[in-house]
């Protein structure tokens, strides 16, 4: 999964083949225009930066967590009002903690105040699910719509079983606010 930017890039420099557009449009630049990719192939090895991959951003975070405050357990849809998502620091910053995926967690703000810095164990606030490093790709699709013809594709290569399962994965996200 990568922006259609990128996966043009791709397709120009010659490291990926075009394997399905998307619809009849096209995306033009100076020089050329190519279809809108929807499906790639690498055809030579392409690196992923590892920063891109440690990165936690909270579309990520929030995402992994269900969009559910992960001590008090409600979504969004169930906030007062100003309250919103935030990143929250089982060990906080302050207290030498990272922001690696076993590290952080999606908590309301009201919960996020509460716990302040302090650890799990001085709060008594436990978090309902243990922060896991999340699949790449589950979180790839997490966030992105799968469009038919990447639906397409999923079923073909890995079946309708992964395909019903990736659908599942895939919430209207509600609109978050970003926190600390
Ligand atoms: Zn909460």
């Amino acid at each position: 999964m990568v922006p259609v930017r990128r996966a043009l890039r791709l397709v120009i420099d010659g490291k990926a083949e075009l394997v399905e557009a998307e619809g009849l449009g096209l995306v033009r630049s100076e020089r050329l225009s190519v279809p809108k990719p929807a499906v790639i192939r690498l055809v030579k090895f392409v690196h992923v930066p590892r920063k891109f991959r440690r990165q936690v951003t909270n579309t990520f975070l929030f995402a992994r967590d269900d969009y559910r405050c992960q001590f008090c357990g409600r979504h969004p849809s169930d906030f007062r009002h100003r309250e919103c998502l935030t990143r929250d620091h089982l060990v906080p910053l302050s207290r030498g903690g990272t922001n690696e995926w076993t590290n952080v967690i999606t908590a309301c703000s009201s919960c996020n105040t509460r716990k302040g810095n302090s650890l799990p164990e001085e709060s008594g606030m436990i978090p309902l699910r243990h922060p896991f490093e999340p699949h790449f790709v589950h979180l790839s699709w997490a966030v992105r719509k799968l469009t038919p013809v990447q639906a397409k594709y999923i079923r073909l290569f890995y079946g309708a079983e992964v395909l019903a399962e990736l659908r599942a994965l895939q919430p209207a996200a509600p609109r978050v606010a970003h926190g600390h």
